[in-house]
């Protein structure tokens, strides 16, 4: 017998807990054909609402299920870490609770483990249902993600991934605080087969992710992937040195020649100006990777736990 531990992280699903869970067994006779065991790992990230109380009701009747809850909101990459933590599977697989990770393409999936593959990932390939104005910044995300960072990070790859024991525990090694869990995929490495599947609207209850939280997400990204904003700001500041190298040569050249008329100060205020706000874009820069180096610094817990069953 194979063991697959199911990570669910779940904030604020009271009504998808059941469902996934039904809807998971739908696969039972695979899993028995194939001889494979199955635990799940719901990972409750600080819900409000009464996921607790109902993945502890499942617990009651089925002792398959399993129930990590955090001290407060930590976010899904944390949860992800600590369902693998608590994985004891041959093989763990990643889904969200909402059933947008549809559980029968598990079948396929593990028949590509069965190939050899170390892991099976999924992309959806269309973002229907989803705010045009979202679409476009994920895709300018990724193109500039991929361009800036040696690490492949896949456009509308989700977290739906079945993986072997060997790379669950590569993946837990990285015990980093700045957990950007699609960048550590591609990081990790090995051989990876893609599935692509149509966008599946979410069943119950609302995404987790406002506009502004997936900004500030695919900033922790680009940080925690890249450090080519950092050379930019050098570049930035050698191309502006050499541009003031030129200018004192032809104020230089052209007092020596026609006098000194004091005139061109509005041209002189538009170029502080821009100068200064280059320095301080820059600065920034430097800030947003020092900041990430403080938080990985003090090497925080990436999540506390409340209870775990
Ligand atoms: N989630 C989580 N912590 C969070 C936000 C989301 O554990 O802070 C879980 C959520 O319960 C769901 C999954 O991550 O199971 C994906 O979230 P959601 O469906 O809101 O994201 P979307 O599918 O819209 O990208
Ligand atoms: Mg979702």
């Amino acid at each position: 017998m194979k063991l697959l531990s199911v990570i669910v992280p779940c904030y604020n699903e009271e009504e998808n807990i059941r469902d996934f869970y039904v809807e998971l067994f739908k696969n039972d006779s695979f899993f028995k054909k194939k001889e494979i065991e199955v635990e799940i790992i719901y990972v409750d990230d600080g819900s409000s609402d009464g996921t607790v109380a109902e993945i502890r009701k499942l617990h009651e009747e089925d002792e398959r299920v399993h129930l990590v809850s955090f001290s407060r909101n930590f976010g899904k990459e944390a949860a992800i870490y600590a369902g693998l933590q608590r994985a004891k599977g041959d093989m763990a697989v990643m889904m969200d609770a909402d059933l947008q990770d549809p559980p029968a393409l598990l079948p396929e999936m593990y028949g590509y483990i069965e190939q050899g593959y170390d892991s099976v990932a999924t992309r959806r390939v269309t973002r229907k249902g989803e705010p045009p104005v979202r679409s476009f910044f994920a895709r300018m995300f990724y193109r500039l993600m991929n361009r800036i960072s040696r690490t492949e990070i896949v456009d509308g790859a989700r977290d739906y991934r079945l993986m072997t024991r060997q790379v669950v525990d590569a993946i837990l090694a990285m015990t980093e605080y700045n957990r950007f869990t699609k960048g550590i995929f591609g990081w990790v490495g090995y051989e990876t087969k893609w599935l692509e599947y149509e966008n599946i609207e979410r069943k119950k209850g609302e995404t987790k992710w406002s506009f502004w939280k997936l900004f500030v997400y695919s900033l922790e990204g680009i940080t925690a992937f890249s450090t080519v904003p950092l050379t930019m700001a050098a570049v930035l500041g050698a191309l502006f040195c050499a541009l003031a190298f030129g200018m004192i040569v032809v104020t230089i050249v052209r007092t020596l020649i026609f006098g000194d008329p004091t005139s061109g100060w509005p041209s002189l205020v538009c170029i502080i100006l821009l100068v200064s706000g280059v320095q301080l874009f820059c600065l920034g820069i430097v800030g947003q990777y020092l900041s990430k180096t403080y938080m990985e610094v003090k090497r925080r817990p990436i999540y506390l736990v409340k209870e775990d069953i």
